[in-house]
């Protein structure tokens, strides 16, 4: 936890907007700011006036979507502009001189649902947010898990159907493609993920139909992280997740279906997210004060 009197900020990096806060200890967001996301190459200025406009701070962490290396340089970030081996964490503690930690969006988010929404108090958990992909992040015995690289969670990649559709990343049948909130809308007519759960809260039939198919989806590498990691928690978010009262239902059953020997072990609670489009800065807040 950050020392008394320190300032602790965190930066979202996203597609279209950064997202500042300035938080307490616990996480509790105390002023915000947003500005547009720039290309890369003025991705450090933007950074730094974000900080100034919170007023100023002594330890930033900035969440950015792609791979993070554990001392801050952005290898590769599909959303991000030309970000190609970009070092966030070097450029922008000379620009402000102040310590600055860098992480994984996802990753980052899942790290605020841990300590300060709806997996908190868990040992094992699983955070999976289902946006334009699929990020999320891994706590076991009590550690987020990072990998030997800090490339671990990247579970929108697992290939969940072999030559599926291709995906951004190069590859096909990737997890994201079938069951991410983008992957729900229907470019045939246009329609969002979220107009499709609007339209199955009115009851359309074919709206159902299309939650249930991409409720079954989600369950299937839900399952499979489950079978895996072995958590007693599984938070989902996502704006899709909205209604909570249309895709989670279809979602908890197809789970139960698609567990291992789900009749001989407890389930895990599966959760939904509590932070919202903030989770991501808060997170990053919260690594960047604490040693993981
Ligand atoms: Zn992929």
């Amino acid at each position: 936890m950050a020392p008394e009197g320190s300032r602790l900020v965190g930066i979202d990096v996203g597609g279209t907007k950064c997202l500042g806060v300035l938080v307490d200890a616990s996480g509790t967001v105390v002023a915000e700011c947003r500005k547009p996301t720039p290309h890369a190459h003025e991705l450090i200025p933007v950074l730094a006036s974000i900080v100034e406009e919170l007023g100023g701070a002594s330890t930033v962490g900035i969440g950015v979507p792609g791979l993070v290396t554990f001392d801050g340089v952005v290898r590769a970030s599909p959303n991000l502009r030309g970000a190609r081996d970009l070092p966030v964490a070097s450029g922008l503690g000379a620009a402000i001189n102040a310590r600055v930690h860098v992480e994984n969006d996802a990753t980052s988010a899942a790290f605020a649902e841990w300590r300060a929404g709806a997996a908190a108090g868990a040992d094992d958990a699983i955070v999976v947010t289902l946006g334009t992909g699929i990020g999320g992040g891994i706590v076991m015995g009590g550690r987020l898990q990072r990998g030997a690289h800090g490339f671990a969670g990247e579970m929108g990649h697992m290939i969940v159907e072999r030559d599926g559709i291709a995906c951004p990343c190069g590859l096909r049948g990737c997890w994201e493609r079938y069951a991410s909130g983008s992957a729900l809308g229907d470019p045939a007519t246009g329609r969002t993920g979220e107009q499709i759960v609007a339209a199955a809260r009115q009851g359309d039939a074919t709206s159902i139909a299309r939650i249930e198919e991409f409720a079954g989806w989600v369950a299937i590498g839900l399952a499979s992280l489950v079978n895996l990691c072995d958590p007693s928690v599984v938070v989902l978010g996502g704006g899709v997740l909205g209604s909570r009262d249309t895709v989670m239902p279809s979602i908890r059953t197809k789970f139960a279906e698609a567990l291992y020997s789900a009749e001989a072990r407890p389930h895990p609670r599966l959760e939904v997210a509590v932070l919202g489009e903030r989770a991501g800065a808060i997170g990053a807040a919260l690594l960047a004060s604490t040693p993981v």
